[in-house]
């Protein structure tokens, strides 16, 4: 029997945000045509922000959302809640995507946190916003190295890095494969808990502003009609509508033009019952202070952090996965072996809650991987389609800037930046099957192999890196 079988045998299959106690009821799905100004499709943090930020420019636009399912049932609401202020997937990918706008990129990520923040504030959104900063752990000598210099790189610039060293780490929080941790704790980067964004913002959009929002309505077809309209047939009905912007993120392969702009990779996590504080005690995590997000610095790396109610939530590392030929199909969420992978992990790094603690909640979600490794914004008919997909597992703030662009593109209140080449520069689309699923395997396989070999790169990657393509989610 798997180890640690008896740590996982109560999990409930569904993401820890999906807690049926603070989940609203689902808005009624379609039932007949209708038309409306601006159609958004998707109920994920793209299309929650799209409505918002349009109401919020022009309270007269009249707006409907559409959702497949339920709001946040996709990546949104499945996520490890790490806030980051980063657009483009941090500083490295930027500086290899979109050279000449580094510094334009981090001050418009600085306006968005600012403006995401200050909605939460001004709506009572309570989504647990903890301003924690976001702590790398190195794992061997030679990650402690490159983490040791990139902190000399910063240091003197700003106070907000913050260095640790074996021991220093280990009074942070407490594992015996820590060598070393490297802490940012400047901006406003922290962690929330998805779910209640998500829920937050939809009874805003409602409440507040009267956004009709159908759940249980999928979009099936959209052609323009005329110079000036767009026929889309959803589930239910036909909505006309002067401007629609797509939201779709990761589900894009069934919808033409972006069909080949992401593909989808499964992220999977696990999370603790909340810890006691002996618990806690034990790792040496979660004081005043110390309550870190971390993730390791290694290509598949863990992320995990505390939640406001001191569960363990742990996401990522080995048991990333590419279905062969585009799976979105959620029952790929029935992934044991994944979810024993996981716990193995989680119990090398914190051996100490070995037949201590047990996983409350195990779920899975997709990743919508672009080969920038960051949204990929378009429009089409002449300005009435648009679109912001692809955040590649950094899209819990960046989707807040990608709803804004979409809307930009829409003519909703344009600016200049929809001139960037961050916005302009079309993405390499990803080859057909079968040679996208052996690329996939055969980078992912390096980059388990560089792993193994304190990060160094072997051919394939080298040649990835060359051309731009090196990145991991
Ligand atoms: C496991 C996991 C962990 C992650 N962790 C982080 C993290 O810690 N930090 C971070 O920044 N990012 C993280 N991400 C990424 C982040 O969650 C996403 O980038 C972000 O949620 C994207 O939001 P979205 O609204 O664009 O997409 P989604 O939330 O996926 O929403 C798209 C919505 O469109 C709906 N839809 C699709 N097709 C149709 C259709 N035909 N008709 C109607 N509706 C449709 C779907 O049902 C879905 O609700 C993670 C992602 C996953 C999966």
């Amino acid at each position: 029997m798997f180890r640690y079988h008896e740590s996982l045998k109560d999990a409930q299959p569904r993401p820890l945000w999906h807690d049926p106690e603070i989940m609203p009821a689902k808005m009624s799905e379609l039932a007949s045509d209708t038309t409306c100004e601006l159609l958004i499709v998707g109920g994920g943090f793209t299309g929650l922000w799209a409505a918002m930020q349009a109401k919020e420019h022009n309270p007269d636009i009249d707006i409907i959302l559409v959702e497949r399912t339920f709001i946040g049932d996709g990546a949104s609401g499945r996520n490890g809640g790490f806030l980051s202020t980063s657009l483009a997937h941090g500083e490295a990918n930027i500086e290899a995507q979109f050279p000449g706008e580094e510094d334009q990129l981090e001050l418009l990520g600085r306006q968005n946190m600012e403006a995401f923040l200050a909605t939460l504030e001004k709506y009572g959104i309570d989504a647990e916003y903890e301003k924690t900063g976001e702590t790398t752990v190195a794992l061997d000598v030679e990650s402690a190295e490159r983490l040791h210099h990139e902190y000399l790189n910063y240091e003197g610039e700003s106070d907000d890095i913050v260095w640790f060293d074996r021991q220093a780490i280990r009074e942070q929080a407490n594992s015996p494969t820590f060598f070393a941790g490297l802490l940012h704790r400047g901006g406003q980067d922290g962690v929330i808990h998805p779910g209640r964004l998500c829920w937050g913002l939809k009874k805003v959009l409602i409440d507040n502003f009267g956004v009709r929002i159908f759940e249980d309505t999928e979009l099936l077809n959209i052609t323009p009609d005329g110079q000036d309209v767009m026929e889309t047939t959803c589930s239910g009905g036909v909505i006309r509508s002067k401007k629609v912007l797509l939201a779709t993120n990761a589900f894009t392969s069934k919808i033409f033009r972006i069909r080949n702009s992401v593909v989808p990779i499964w992220d999977y996590q696990i999370c603790t019952e909340p810890l006691t504080d002996t618990q806690l005690d034990k790792i040496n995590w979660g004081k005043p202070g110390s309550r870190h997000a971390f993730s390791d610095d290694i290509n598949m790396f863990h992320y995990f952090r505390l939640t406001k109610d001191n569960r363990i939530t742990w996401g990522g590392g080995g048991a990333v996965r590419y279905y062969f030929n585009r799976g979105i199909d959620m029952k790929l969420n029935d992934a044991e072996a994944q979810y024993d992978q996981l716990a193995t992990e989680f119990f090398e790094m914190f051996p100490q809650l070995e037949n201590d603690v047990k996983f409350s909640h195990k779920w899975g979600g997709i990743i919508a991987t672009s080969t920038r490794f960051c949204m990929v914004p378009g429009v089409a008919y002449g300005g009435r389609l648009a679109w912001s997909v692809g955040y590649t597992g950094h899209g819990v703030g960046a989707s807040r800037f990608g709803a804004r662009i979409g809307l930009e593109l829409l003519g909703y209140n344009p600016t200049d930046v929809i001139k960037m080449k961050f916005v302009t520069k079309r993405a390499l689309p990803w080859p057909p099957e079968p040679l996208r699923w052996l690329g996939i395997h055969f980078t992912q396989r390096a980059l388990l192999k560089a792993d193994e070999q304190g990060g160094k790169r072997g051919l394939w990657l080298k040649f990835l890196d060359m051309i731009g393509l090196g990145f991991t989610c």
